[in-house]
C-alpha cells in the first residue's frame, strides 16, 4: 500500500554537512542498510560531483540489494551557458547508476542574478534541460527547489515558473526547500497550497531548523497537501540542522494519523536514532523529542506519583510506541514514589509499604547532601537500595590501593596497585595506565578478573569530573561520574571525595559491583 507521506532521508548528504560529522564510505553503507530495513522510501547517498568519497559510495552501493528504499544521487542543474550533455557534474550523476536522481535549482531571482550571474530565462532552461536529460536516461527525477519560499516571497510568478519548468520537463516530484531555514509555517503552507494547485506532480517539502521550526514547517506543508518529506536522522545537518525525521515520523503516525514508514518500524525509532549517533560518534542528545533518554523521564514528586497511577496524565504517548521507555530521575525532590519506581526499573521488588523504604530514602538524602548525585548514576543508586534490602556481603572489598606518577623524559608513567579481597582470598595487582584513573581501572579489573572473568567485558565509556563548592578552592570536594558498558547495557556510577583519585575509585568499585550484582540478581 502506498504511504500517505513518503520519507526521503538525506542523512548521508545534507546530514553529513553537520558540524563534527564525518562518515566514511563504510559508515554510509551501514547507515543506508539500516535505513532500508527501517523502511524509509528514499536514501540520498551523496553528491558524486562534490567529492570522490561519494563516487566510491555509489560504486559500492551498486553491489547491495536494498529491500524497498530507492537510492538517490544528488546534484545540481547544469552550469550556465553549456550544453547539458557536456556538463561533468551531470555526467557523474548518471554514472552513479541510481534509480533516483535529485537535482536542485534556483527559485530566487536574487540567487539567479547575484550568485549564478545569469538571466531569468537561462535559469529556467538550466532546470528544464537537466530534468529532461535525466528523464531520457530513465531516471526517477526529484527536483529540489532551492530557497523556494524566500524566492516565492520576492517574486511568486517567477518562483512558480521555475517549478513549472521542472514539471514540464518531466520531474516526478517538485520539492519546496526552505534552504535558509528562516521561514514561518504560515508562509510554507501558503506557498505549498499554491504549488499544489498549479502543478500536476506531487509536491514535497525540505526544511532546515535555523529558527527551531524545521518540524513545524514540514508539518505545515504536509497539512497543506504535501506527500513527500525530506529530512535527516536526529536532525543532523548544516548550522542548526535539517528537519528531524525522528520527530517527523512519529508525529505523522501518532498526531496526524498519516502512514509513512511501515507501522512495525515505529518501535525501532529509538534504536535507529542511537545507531546513527553511534556511527557518527556523536553523543546521544538526551533532550531529543520522542527518542531522547529524557523524553519520558519524570522528576518532580507529584508527576511521578501521577504517572504511576495513570501514565496518560503526564505523558503525551506511551514511550514504548517509539521504542523508548519511562524513567524516573532521582533528586532532592525525590519522594517515595520516585524511589519505588526507580527500584522497579532496576529490578527490585519493592512497594510503598516496604518497611526498608524509609531507610533507603534517608540514606539517599544523606548522600545527596554529601554531594552525590544519582540522576546519571543508577548503578550506584541500585547498590544503595541493594545494600539496605538484602543485608549481603559485597562481592569484593578493596583493602588498599596505591597510585604513583613520574615523568621520564617526555613520557609520564602512571602505576597503580590494588589489593582486593574476595571472601578470605586476597589478590594484589599492579598495572600501568595513560593516567592515574586509567591505571587504577586496569589494576582493579585485573585483580577482579581472577575471581570474576566477566569484568573483562566491562569498559569505561565516559568519565566526568565536577568540582563541588568551588568557593573553597583546593579543599573543594570532587564528584566523579563514570559510565560503563559491557557491550549490551550501560550504567552510571558516582563517587565523591576531597581526593579525585579516591572519588574515581569509589565510582569504579561501584561500577564493577553493580555489574556483578546484576548477574546474580
Ligand atoms: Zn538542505
Amino acid at each position: 500500500m502506498k504511504p500517505e507521506v513518503e520519507i526521503y532521508d538525506t542523512t548521508l548528504r545534507d546530514g553529513s554537512q553537520g558540524e563534527g560529522i564525518n562518515f566514511s564510505v563504510t559508515d554510509k553503507l551501514r547507515i543506508a542498510e539500516r535505513l532500508d530495513h527501517f523502511g524509509v522510501h528514499y536514501i540520498e547517498g551523496g553528491w558524486p560531483g562534490s567529492n570522490p568519497k561519494d563516487i566510491e559510495f555509489f560504486a559500492q552501493a551498486k553491489k547491495k540489494k536494498f529491500r524497498k528504499a530507492r537510492l538517490a544521487a544528488f546534484g545540481s542543474t547544469r552550469r550556465k551557458e553549456i550544453a547539458v550533455e557536456k556538463d561533468d557534474q551531470v555526467r557523474l550523476l548518471l554514472e552513479a547508476e541510481t534509480p533516483v536522481v535529485t537535482i536542485y535549482g534556483k527559485t530566487w531571482l536574487l540567487h539567479v542574478k547575484e550568485v549564478l550571474r545569469t538571466s531569468a530565462d537561462e535559469n529556467l532552461a538550466m532546470i528544464a534541460d537537466t530534468v529532461r536529460l535525466l528523464k531520457d536516461h530513465g531516471k526517477f527525477v526529484i527536483y529540489d527547489a532551492e530557497h523556494c519560499f524566500d524566492g516565492f516571497k520576492d517574486d511568486p510568478e517567477y518562483a512558480l515558473a521555475t517549478w513549472q519548468s521542472a514539471e514540464k520537463a518531466g520531474a516526478d516530484i517538485v520539492v519546496l526547500c526552505d534552504t535558509n531555514g528562516g521561514c514561518l509555517p504560515s508562509e510554507v503552507a501558503n506557498a505549498t497550497r499554491l504549488a499544489i494547485s498549479r502543478l500536476n506532480c506531487p509536491v514535497g517539502i525540505h526544511t532546515h531548523d535555523d529558527i527551531g521550526l524545521g518540524l513545524a514547517n514540514a508539518l505545515a506543508a504536509i497539512e497543506a497537501g504535501s506527500t513527500h518529506v525530506q529530512g535527516t536522522m536526529n536532525g543532523y545537518g548544516e548550522r542548526t540542522g535539517n528537519c528531524n525525521l525522528t520527530s517527523v515520523i512519529p508525529t505523522l503516525a501518532f498526531k496526524l494519523g498519516k502512514t509513512s514508514v511501515p507501522a512495525g518500524s515505529l518501535a525501532q525509532l529509538k534504536d535507529i536514532s542511537q545507531f546513527v549517533d553511534e556511527i557518527a560518534n556523536i553523543g546521544h542528545n538526551s533532550r531529543q523529542p520522542w527518542v531522547g533518554s529524557a523524553a519520558f523521564s519524570h522528576k518532580g514528586g507529584t508527576h511521578v506519583n501521577a504517572v504511576q497511577k495513570l501514565a496518560r496524565s503526564y505523558e503525551h504517548v506511551d514511550p514504548l510506541l517509539v521504542g523508548n521507555r519511562r524513567t524516573v530521575l532521582i533528586s532532592d525532590l525525590a519522594g517515595r514514589s520516585n524511589i519505588v519506581m526507580k527500584a522497579h526499573e532496576l529490578g527490585f521488588k519493592i512497594s510503598n509499604d516496604t518497611p526498608e523504604l524509609k531507610t533507603i530514602l534517608t540514606r539517599i538524602k544523606q548522600l545527596e547532601h554529601l554531594g552525590y548525585e544519582f540522576e546519571a548514576a543508577e548503578g550506584s543508586l541500585g547498590l544503595v537500595i541493594h545494600k539496605i534490602l538484602q543485608h549481603q556481603e559485597p562481592p569484593f572489598i578493596v583493602d588498599a590501593y596505591h597510585v604513583s606518577m613520574r615523568r621520564d623524559g617526555a613520557n609520564s608513567i602512571c602505576e597503580a596497585t590494588v589489593k582486593v579481597r574476595v571472601g578470605d582470598q586476597l589478590n594484589h595487582t599492579v598495572a600501568e595506565g595513560d593516567g592515574p584513573v586509567n591505571a587504577l581501572d586496569s589494576a582493579l579489573r585485573a585483580a577482579l578478573s581472577k575471581f570474576y572473568p566477566l569484568v573483562k567485558k566491562v569498559k569505561l565509556t565516559d568519565y566526568k569530573v565536577r568540582i563541588l563548592d568551588s568557593g573553597t578552592g583546593t579543599a573543594a570536594k570532587t564528584r566523579v561520574l563514570i559510565e560503563s558498558s559491557d557491550g549490551k547495557e550501560q550504567w552510571g556510577t558516582v563517587g565523591v571525595s576531597f581526593n579525585i583519585i579516591e572519588a574515581s575509585l569509589q565510582a569504579l568499585v561501584d561500577s564493577m559491583e553493580y555489574r556483578l550484582l546484576r548477574i546474580s540478581a
